[in-house]
């Protein structure tokens, strides 16, 4: 399966995305983290973006396309989280996809709204080791991560101007990306504000149906 995760920030793409990963056994692809680990690495590349992130805005697409595409060539299947965030991203997924005769099977976009999403995003603790997300209404005893120990920070572009940043970042590109998939027929929604347990088992139910279509069209094809 190829899918990719749609939807503002906060709307639970990340969780969602390595859960998925987890029980499907689908490469997690996070351009969020790859972008993030560049700037605090220090790399040339991250040197020359940072200013994008800190801002709230989007890394110029030649950059993210370049950080992206080996990795997406590596792995027969994925779930991408944070990619595509414009239609010129898609385009050149699409695009690398079909070099090999690859598609993406399913693009879900997870919906909420803009006060659910500045409560999530404005009191969200990383954990600096694993990457785990709490909220700071539900900390784990000791304030430090449940899995790994590690202790807790609020990423530099979670603080309230730039998350208002990023939401109108992502409704001035997110249109013509939603009309793209829907026209291809493989774009799903899904209540991004029920539980995340919720959301793990309406997604499940929509890759599962689609995984029943692939294999009924290959063996069609095939006979
Ligand atoms: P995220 O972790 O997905 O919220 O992304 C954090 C930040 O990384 C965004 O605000 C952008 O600055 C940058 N970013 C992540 N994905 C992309 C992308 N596909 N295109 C451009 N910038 C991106």
């Amino acid at each position: 399966m190829r899918v990719v995760l749609l939807g503002p920030p906060g709307s639970g793409k990340g969780t969602q995305a390595e859960k998925l990963g987890n029980r499907l056994n689908l490469f997690h692809i996070s351009t969020g983290d790859i972008i993030r680990e560049a700037v605090n690495k220090r790399t040339s590349v991250g040197e020359q973006i940072k200013d994008f992130l800190n801002r709230g805005e989007l890394v110029p697409d030649s950059v993210v396309l370049k950080l992206l595409m080996g990795i997406i060539k590596k792995n027969e299947e994925f779930i991408l989280d944070g990619f595509p965030r414009n239609l010129q991203q898609a385009k050149q997924l699409d695009a690398v996809l079909g070099e090999e005769n690859k598609e993406l099977d399913l693009v879900i976009n997870l919906k909420i709204d803009e006060g659910a999403i500045l409560h999530r995003l404005n009191g969200r603790l990383t954990c600096s080791q694993c990457g785990k997300v709490y909220h700071i209404d539900n900390l784990p005893s000791g304030k430090r991560c449940e899995l790994c120990g590690a202790s807790l920070y609020q990423r530099k572009d979670d603080n309230i101007d730039i998350i208002k940043r990023r939401i109108n970042v992502y409704k001035e590109s997110i249109f013509p990306l939603i009309e793209y998939y829907r026209k291809k027929g493989i774009l799903h929604y899904i209540q991004g504000e029920m539980s995340p347990e919720k959301v793990f088992r309406g997604i499940m139910t929509l890759i599962e149906k689609r995984k029943n279509e692939v294999m009924e069209e290959t063996w069609l094809r095939k006979n």
